[in-house]
């Protein structure tokens, strides 16, 4: 009691002597200085008296105006100087790892202090703070992960959730959770601070909460689209017919898929137009030379080469900013780059990257000036579009897209796919080249292709499936799944939260009473889709890890199988010869990966995907994958230490055939053969069809009543994509109800099936491990 009342009160004493220690110094003048330019210090009083007024405020304003550097740390120097410094206790959210490391270092500098003094971090698996620590920069998963044990926030004064405008799975789930704690811990502090101006928005879910708006000054950015930008740089279009090569054709076909389906024709007309007067002459070759170099969907790297050769070449000073989506991506291209003449040349060119997983020492070269005569060129994610503000860049280079995130609230997901950004994203893009002085945008596409772009992105809440979503709000324990989801910002369709109860159940990741199961909890660790996470968790069950381990992380990421419209049949030729007769497309997936292995450790890695119409970045990506997926079932003590125990059945092919199937599954078609055709029917579409580079496709029978499958497409006919021939006894027995449900009876049934272990001693140890499983996974 007032032992530690007395020791809180001398603490406050020395941390207000060293605040004012470094205010008077020669360094921390400076620093003040440079901070009294923020356009967030002008209204410094008055947030700080909001804050004190009302428990909910929302603050916006223009991204580098000093919300997050600035605003938690006016708060702690106020409480310092009142000497209470050591009562106040201070959280910030950020959506991204890299952004929480990144702005506590900075505020500690600002502090003249080592970080982990009074500011310090925590993000998953590191973190820098000690007992002194008074404002913390944390992810929201962080946040989240502590409301767990933590309800009521003991200690906890202000809370800060930054970014809320991107509207991320995370932060939507916060509000909700921090909404429901306001009225138990009235004494709390919420600051919700956002980039762009829907504060409405968040006021009328808090109950009218006043907003405050931080005027910021941006200078006019031109913006170039694809036809300018073709001019620019001498590059030229081609019809599309007259495209030969991967790049190209997917270039082409990226840009004529990507407008929201009733708009489609319209917008297509207006591509073609737009693209359709002449060639890119010089690229086919260029563009052939560096197969794997393309974004995933096919804006070349060369152009973006061209436009920054331009820059160069012909601009003004400044720095330059590129959006790019992933860190593949990045890493691709900067290889690429560095072997340029004039761009890779470090005398002239300063190539450096910003993404969530660079080394925080690379994060400080981001924001430093070059010499003279020297171009700054930053390849970053969409984390530059807001959470991280480069002071000095007067060009963007925009390639229109970013990686979507997939949710995980308690782990940091690496699982996203690229997809068009909004339009409110491209103007944020646009922005950050008018910081200092008037700028230049290049975007990489068309303007028709812009106006097609959504207004605003969609909330993650509603554009993700609401599978891993559920098994998370269970993992939080906070109640009835719908009844949560109702009190979000924007709730999710009540069907689709049924859809996902319904799925979840299923799959036995939770029971009827809508708990999880403990196959449920471990789904709810996985960064991952739950049927994937099934199939992953079972291969480790089962022993047949590594096969499962690669079928996973590829149906996780795309299709390393590339089908050039105009060369499907080579392609798809050159697929087939990766089946070795036991129908299967993942199977074929998982030799393509390790005949890849192979040719890397012989240095032909190139040819080898060039043979065989793989894309090397994808598999890349596959690998990557496969290591972090590795990495957390390791983590979550699910997998053996020993390689060789948790593969000791890999070899055995029925094995693995029902691993896949206990995943994809209700993914199912029956093969129907009749007369001298063969064809496919699914429970709810009736018929199906094999996707063109399946390689069921080659075989005029399959000796297999059953083909589960991954994904289907709908295009003129429903297509199944990758497929893996079943039996009826892999299906009764692995089909659904196996874990939750699985009996003494199907365990002796099993015994009696030899065609599923060609070997009939593998039945025992399948036995004991199905004994061990139960027990693991029953309640
Ligand atoms: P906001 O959150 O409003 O986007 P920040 O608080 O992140 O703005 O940044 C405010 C300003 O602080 C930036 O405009 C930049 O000038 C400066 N700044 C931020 N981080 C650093 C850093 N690591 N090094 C130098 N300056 C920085
Ligand atoms: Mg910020």
């Amino acid at each position: 009691g007032s032992l530690m009342e007395k020791v809180l009160q001398r603490r406050s004493l020395q941390m207000r002597n060293m605040q004012r220690a470094w205010e008077e110094s020669p360094e921390g003048k400076k620093m003040l200085q440079a901070r009294m330019s923020l356009p967030a210090f002008r209204e410094k009083e008055r947030l700080l008296q909001a804050i004190a007024q009302n428990q909910v405020i929302i603050i916006s304003g223009e991204t580098g105006c000093g919300k997050t550097t600035q605003l938690p740390q006016y708060i702690l120097e106020s409480e310092i100087e009142s000497g209470r410094g050591a009562f106040c206790n201070i959280l910030c959210t950020q959506p991204r790892r890299i952004s929480a490391m990144a702005v506590a270092d900075r505020v500690s500098t600002e502090r003249g202090e080592p970080l982990g003094e009074s500011v310090g971090y925590k993000v998953r698996l590191e973190g820098m703070k000690g007992k002194n620590t008074h404002l913390l920069f944390c992810t929201s998963g962080i946040l989240l992960r502590r409301l767990l044990s933590d309800h009521n926030l003991h200690g906890v004064t202000h809370v800060f959730v930054d970014e809320i405008h991107e509207r991320g799975m995370n932060e939507d789930f916060l509000l909700i959770v921090l909404k429901d704690l306001l009225p138990r811990r009235r004494d709390l502090r919420l600051i919700l601070m956002s980039a762009t101006l829907n504060a409405q928005l968040f006021s009328n879910y808090f109950e009218g909460a006043p907003m405050i708006h931080i005027p910021g000054f941006t200078h006019p950015v031109r913006a170039h689209f694809l036809e300018d930008i073709m001019e620019i740089t001498g590059y030229k279009l081609t019809p599309f017919n007259q495209v030969d090569d991967y790049g190209q054709e997917k270039l082409w076909k990226t840009q004529r898929q990507l407008v929201p389906r009733k708009r489609k024709n319209q917008i297509t007309v207006l591509v073609e137009d737009a693209l359709s007067q002449s060639s890119f002459e010089n690229y086919s070759s260029k563009a052939r030379d560096s197969l794997s170099c393309w974004t995933p969907d096919g804006i070349g790297f060369n152009l973006i080469e061209a436009v920054l050769c331009h820059i160069c070449r012909k601009e003004r000073p400044g720095a330059v900013l590129v959006f790019m989506t992933g860190w593949d991506d990045i890493s691709c291209l900067k290889d690429q780059l560095k072997a340029h003449p004039l761009l890779g040349d470090p005398n002239r060119v300063h190539l450096l990257t910003c993404h969530g997983s660079m080394a925080t020492s690379e994060q400080n070269l981001i924001f430093e000036k070059p010499p003279p005569n020297v171009r700054k060129i930053v390849l970053a994610t969409n984390m530059a579009e807001a959470s991280i503000t480069i002071n000095d860049v007067v060009f963007v280079v925009d390639c229109g897209k970013a990686k979507e995130t997939t949710y995980d609230a308690l782990n940091n997901t690496p699982c996203l796919l690229p997809s068009w950004i909004s339009q409110a994203s491209a103007r944020q893009r646009r922005g950050r080249a008018g910081r200092v002085q008037p700028g230049e945008c290049y975007h990489l596409y068309p303007r028709c292709v812009y106006e097609a772009f959504s207004e605003y992105q969609l909330p993650e809440l509603l554009r993700t499936p609401l599978n891993s979503l559920c098994l998370q709000i269970k993992s939080l324990q906070v109640g009835s799944i719908g009844e949560f989801l109702s009190s979000a910002l924007q709730p999710p369709a009540p069907l689709a939260v049924q859809n996902a109860v319904d799925f979840l159940k299923m799959i036995g990741a939770l029971d009827e009473h809508e708990n999880l199961t403990h196959l449920g909890e471990y789904l709810a660790m996985l960064p991952l889709d739950p049927k994937l996470g099934k199939m992953l968790i079972m291969g480790a069950f089962f022993r047949c890890f590594d096969p499962i381990l690669t079928i996973v992380a590829g149906l996780s990421v795309r299709d390393p199988f590339l089908l050039p419209q105009d060369k499907k049949d080579k392609a798809s030729t050159a697929k087939s010869r990766f089946s070795a007769k036991d129908y299967s497309d993942h199977m074929a997936l998982v030799r393509a990966y390790e005949g890849w292995k192979q040719a890397e450790r012989e240095g032909s890695a190139y040819e080898y995907c060039w043979r065989n119409f793989l894309s090397s970045q994808t598999l890349q990506a596959i690998h990557s994958l496969r290591n972090q997926f590795n990495y957390i079932l390791k983590d979550a003590l699910l997998l053996e230490a020993d390689a060789g125990v948790n593969n000791r059945l890999s070899h055995n092919q029925s094995l693995v055939r029902a691993i896949i199937c206990s995943g994809l599954f209700p993914g199912i078609a029956s093969v129907v053969h009749r007369e001298a055709s063969m064809s496919f029917k699914t429970m709810d579409d009736g018929q199906v069809f094999l996707y063109t580079n399946s390689v069921n496709k080659q075989y005029q029978t399959i000796p297999y009543p059953w083909l589960v499958f991954g994904e289907k497409v709908k295009v003129n006919n429903v297509f199944i994509r990758d497929s893996t021939g079943v039996s009826d006894s892999i299906l009764i027995l692995f089909g659904g109800g196996l874990v939750n449900g699985a009996s003494p009876g199907h365990l002796k049934m099993l015994g009696g099936y030899i065609d599923f272990f060609m070997d009939p001693t593998l039945a025992e140890s399948y036995v004991s491990l199905k004994q061990e499983l139960d027990q693991l996974l029953q309640k």
